[in-house]
């Protein structure tokens, strides 16, 4: 039998275990404080439990629901991706991304931390590597919590902000989100706060809703690319399920009740979306939503056929939101943006031989 992976374990759920297995419950704050505070690897070294109690711990469960098998140095040098073997074989990837290069600062140890929700993605956006592959499977919350503490292994760091824009959709995978998120805030556990975590979304309605009830500050990053059903349609097979006329007023709803201002991320495709009157649809869009808007020009992918446009004509896309009053943001060089380093993870294995 498959072991249980304790990271996804809230207190709660432990002090039920504790019950289960005929222990007290301040032993559940105990274990809690051997995963967490310590990252013990083995129940070995739970030291202050009894003896049969690890053992029957061991049995049941592990500790870790992912190994690292490859760390890449980025050849722009600030980022870091890795490479983690799950149970069942598959792989997934993380991207580690240093402050100085997320926020433009000076030298700090302040690490901004890219991680998938799923192996593969069910969407298939047309620009888009992860979609490539199609759907494999959903994470567990220990598979996403797992990625967190390996980067905080690899880099010696503290995670301090968390991006959900790694391969998949992770409002597709509600309610292992909602279980990895309730560990990641809690402060016996990861204890990251809700407003130094980003879930971006392709723009799944009923998750987003889902989202909302969860009632915690979160930020919401939404992957827009069309500002028009026609185009957006044309590069995000999702718009037909969920279209704008459904997607819009469930971002409004979000607004209504959000601490923070939204970000409209939005890849620029020659001749798809980058034309200058999608500029002015985005820039409507965006004042409905009180949105911020980051622009990217498309990173090429191989395999498909779309064009980055021109420089001159990112910047004037720029400044036509810029003049309409939409807070904008743009990067261009290559490998500087958050997006290019984890927007695009695409796996040259996807499933390590056995
Ligand atoms: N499924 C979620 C999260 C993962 S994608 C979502 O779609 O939002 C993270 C971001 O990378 C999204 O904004 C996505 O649109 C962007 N991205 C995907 N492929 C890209 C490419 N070729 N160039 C630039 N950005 C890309
Ligand atoms: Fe999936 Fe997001 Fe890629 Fe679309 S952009 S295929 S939703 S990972």
């Amino acid at each position: 039998m498959e072991k249980l992976c304790l990271l996804e374990y809230t207190r709660d759920n432990l002090v039920e275990l504790m019950a289960e297995l005929g222990h007290k419950p301040f032993r559940a704050a105990q274990l809690q404080e051997w995963i967490w505070k310590h990252r013990a690897t083995s129940f070995e070294q739970m030291s202050n439990l009894p003896p049969a109690l690890r053992a029957a711990l061991d049995e049941r469960f592990c500790l870790r629901a992912l190994t690292v098998v490859e760390v890449n140095q980025s050849t722009t040098g600030a980022t870091r991706k890795f490479l983690s073997r799950m149970a069942d074989g598959h792989l997934v990837e993380s991207v580690i991304i240093p402050a100085a290069v997320g926020q433009g600062g000076a030298h700090s140890d302040r690490i901004t931390l890219c991680v998938s929700s799923q192996v593969g993605c069910a969407f298939g956006c047309r620009f888009c590597a992860s979609g490539l592959l199609g759907f494999t499977r959903n994470l567990t919350a220990s598979e996403i919590l797992g990625q967190i503490v390996a980067a905080e292994e690899i880099s010696g760091n503290r995670v301090d902000n968390l991006v959900f824009m790694g391969m998949g959709e992770p409002l597709a995978n509600i309610d292992n989100l909602l279980t990895a998120l309730t560990l990641i805030m809690d402060p016996h556990a990861l204890n990251i706060g809700a407003r130094h975590i980003t879930i971006s979304t392709s723009g799944n309605v009923p998750g987003l809703r889902r989202l909302a009830e969860f009632g915690k500050p979160l930020r919401l990053a939404v992957s827009l690319h069309g500002a028009s059903d026609e185009v957006r349609s044309r590069v995000m097979p999702v718009n037909r399920k969920w279209p704008l006329g459904q997607l819009l007023p469930a971002l409004e709803e979000w607004a209504r009740t959000s601490k923070h201002k939204m970000t409209l991320e939005y890849i620029l495709i020659e001749d798809v979306n980058a034309m200058m009157p999608e500029a002015a649809r985005l820039a409507r869009v965006a004042r409905r939503l009180n949105a911020k808007v980051n622009l990217i020009p498309y990173n090429t992918v191989e395999g498909l056929p779309w064009v980055r446009p021109s420089e001159a004509h990112c910047r004037a896309f720029c400044k036509a939101l810029i003049a309409a009053g939409i807070p904008v943001t743009m990067r261009y060089e290559k490998g500087h943006d958050i997006n290019a380093a984890c927007g695009q993870l695409r796996l040259r294995r996807v499933k390590e031989a056995e």
